[in-house]
């Protein structure tokens, strides 16, 4: 994806493009901010513009076409100067950073600029941080290296000091709607919903399976409504045990769906208009609900529902946890 598509973070791509017209490139760049918002894919189309073959020429394209052979092989991760590193294991390992040096500085293969990626670079294991420190003192300006990390202050100060350091930050509803429009063009409740769901990082909204969501969705919003309907014992019962039943993974998913919901009837219980909610497009299935339930009960239960999931990090029984907390709130 070229700046021109990407969409937020414009400061950033505004300083990327600039290092690119002024034809000289930082050769050690940390790009810090939470995962999913675009670091990789803007240190990709760096690499990218650097390298396209469509370059004014004595100088480097301050934008990716996308369409040469060269925007095409990096994007496809086949282009011999664009080298990512990834923790191998847990850890950036020492063997990789050593021949990451040698690699450093040696000369561009078929390029004009070298890249290399550190993703995770919070994983630096401490004598890896230390050889890669050595490489970052003196690297040659065909040599750029860009760490990528949700945890900057994870880094040896010593590497931070060394780098040019540029903050990512999640996009807003309105910039990722624009994005998800420009490039994943859907219904536009789908999209609505999308950027709201995911909180504006792009990792998961180009990940996210709305069926699989809306399916979830509507499983617990009858269980929402079967409580605000104050009864059927046995038929609470049978989603504590369905609920309880599932893997960890997708039951914490459930969880987090569920404090969605609870805190859109939260919003629209206290007379927010459905605008201000995450679940737009189901609204008018939310809004019976919470004037149903009413704000002082969407409280209570929001308390509830906050203890359910203190007590469940330590309780190893979910099924026998959400029982109790669901009949006492039922
Ligand atoms: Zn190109």
């Amino acid at each position: 994806m070229s700046f021109a598509k990407l969409i937020g973070n414009e400061r950033n791509k505004q300083i990327l493009q600039r290092l690119l017209s002024r034809g000289r490139i930082a050769s050690t760049l940390i790009f810090a901010g939470p995962d999913g918002v675009g670091k990789r894919q803007f240190a990709l189309t760096f690499a990218k513009a650097a390298n396209c073959l469509h370059a004014p020429a004595n100088g480097f394209a301050t934008d990716s076409c996308d369409e040469c052979a060269v925007c095409q092989r990096i994007d496809a991760d086949a282009h011999g100067d664009v080298t990512t590193l990834r923790p191998d294991g847990q850890y950036i390992k020492i063997a990789q950073t050593r021949h990451l040096a040698e690699e450093v500085y040696t000369r561009p293969r078929e390029g004009r600029q070298r890249f290399f990626i550190i993703d995770e670079a919070e994983r630096l294991r401490e004598e890896a941080a230390n050889s890669l420190l050595k490489t970052l003192e003196e690297p040659p300006p065909t040599s750029t290296l860009i760490l990528l990390t949700a945890r900057p202050d994870a880094l040896l100060q010593t590497i931070r000091s060394r780098a040019q350091r540029i903050s990512f930050t999640a996009l807003t509803i309105p910039e990722m709607e624009t994005f998800l429009t420009v490039n994943y063009p859907r219904p536009k409740p789908d999209t609505q919903l999308i950027a709201r769901v995911t909180g504006g990082r792009i990792g998961q909204a180009t990940a996210i399976d709305l069926s699989v969501y809306r399916q979830a969705r509507r499983t617990l919003i009858e269980l929402l409504e079967l409580l605000a309907g104050g009864q059927n014992r046995v038929r609470l019962l049978k989603a504590a045990e369905f609920l309880g039943k599932k893997e960890r993974e997708e039951f914490e998913q459930e969880l987090d769906l569920l404090t969605t919901l609870l805190r859109d009837l939260l919003l629209l219980a206290s007379g927010q208009t459905p605008d201000a909610i995450v679940n737009i497009d189901a609204a008018d299935r939310l809004q019976p609900l919470a004037a149903k339930i009413g704000l002082p009960r969407v409280l209570a239960w929001s308390e509830k529902f906050h203890e359910l999931r203190h007590n469940l990090r330590i309780n190893i029984n979910r099924q026998i946890a959400l029982e109790a907390a669901l009949l006492s709130l039922a």
